[in-house]
């Protein structure tokens, strides 16, 4: 196995994340690996140091140390504006190699996940990717990183003991964010930034946003699987009528039936709702870890034995086209008639 360009022996003891932020506004994933790494970083009495590139990043230095950072690292340059993989990787792998942190975490965005796989392949290091779950051993410092996958119920707990840094990319939505209690000013270091145009190949032209929607922060769900077949009309007239979203499993996402922004599970958004309603889903694993931190879950199923009906709170055995009109005939009722009472 090839050896990373520093070992354990020689790592500093610290927690770095990576801060990523899109026009000045930082990711949630983010704030959300600061309040685990602070929480990591107490426990090892090691440093919690923020990583923040981009251009005019003021705001977002404060911002960092309110959510709990000791230390930011931070490149600012017009070059920097928007994320490209050349800029940031380049200017990444020369402040870890400086600094040579145990432990380097990324959100698994879209961006976060190209930055990592090109510096864990420059830094000769392993990169636990899509994380559920982490922790460091007390005793090692050896990060422990939960993953589930191998395409079934299988999860798997990864670590790595002799390459550095320990690199992890964290789902959106697994940890929560911490209030911004702490001290709003604390020590910035500026990265040395020796970039010019040429180096970088790939130029933003237009931004286009898709749909702008973040499930993990819905209090309340109504997810459709295959059984809705496709009418996700009506259980959006449900979550508008409890000021809920909608979101999916796989199958009606992959059919185009509904924006892929809304899939729920393993490989679309982990969300924590006080109330999730799963109507016409199976209760695959894929799915279920993606709902599984809702405080009630209620499902609608034909088939008294789907396996939902094992892991959800309220089971109603019948058929989605019958029990959600209905449901939202008796909301209305209900809403009418308190209004009248008034
Ligand atoms: C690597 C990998 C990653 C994956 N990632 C995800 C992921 O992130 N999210 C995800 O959701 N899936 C994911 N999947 C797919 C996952 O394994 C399941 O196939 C998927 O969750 C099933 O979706 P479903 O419950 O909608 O469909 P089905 O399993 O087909 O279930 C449909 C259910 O609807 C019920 N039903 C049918 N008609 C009605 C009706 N009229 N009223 C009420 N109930 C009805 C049926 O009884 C059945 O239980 C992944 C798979 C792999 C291999």
């Amino acid at each position: 196995m090839v050896a990373s360009h520093y070992n354990p022996s020689e790592e500093q003891k610290a927690i770095w994340i990576y801060l990523e932020q899109e026009s000045g506004v930082l990711e949630n994933v983010s704030l959300e690996l600061l309040a685990k790494g602070r929480q990591m970083a107490d426990q090892m009495e090691w440093r919690l140091i923020g990583l923040i590139l981009g251009n005019k990043t003021g705001d977002l230095v404060e911002q960092a140390f309110t959510h709990g950072a000791d230390e930011i690292r931070v490149a600012d340059h017009p070059l920097l504006e928007n994320y490209t993989i050349d800029a940031y990787a380049r200017l990444v792998y020369q402040a870890i190699l400086v600094a040579k942190p145990s432990v380097f975490l990324l959100g698994a965005t879209p961006n976060g996940r190209d930055l990592a796989g090109r510096l864990a392949v420059r830094l000769r290091t392993g990169l636990n990717a899509d994380c559920t779950g982490l922790r460091l051993e007390p005793e090692s410092g050896v990060l422990v990183s939960e993953v589930s996958g191998f395409g079934g119920g299988v999860l798997a707990l990864i670590e790595m003991r002799s390459h550095r840094p320990q690199m992890a990319t964290v789902r959106p939505g697994v940890f929560e964010v911490s209030p911004p209690n702490y001290d709003p000013t604390g020590e910035t270091i500026h990265i040395p930034i020796d970039l010019t145009e040429d180096m970088i190949h790939t130029r933003v032209v237009e931004k286009v946003s898709g749909e702008q929607v973040d499930l993990s922060r819905a209090a309340l769900l109504v997810a459709g699987g295959r059984g809705v077949e496709g009418n996700f009309k009506l259980l959006g007239n449900l979550a508008n009528l409890l000021d809920g979203e909608v979101g999916a499993t796989r199958p009606p996402v992959d059919e185009g039936h509904i924006q892929r922004e809304r899939q729920i599970g393993q490989t679309g958004v982990v969300c924590s709702p006080k109330v999730a309603i799963c109507c016409g889903i199976s209760g695959a694993f894929h799915f279920v870890v993606g709902v599984e931190k809702a405080e009630t879950v209620i499902a609608i199923n034909t088939d008294p034995a789907a396996p939902i009906f094992e892991f959800a709170d309220y089971n109603v055995v019948g058929d989605v086209h019958e029990i959600v009109p209905a449901l939202i005939e008796a909301i209305r009722e209900r809403k009418n008639s308190s209004e009248t009472n008034l």
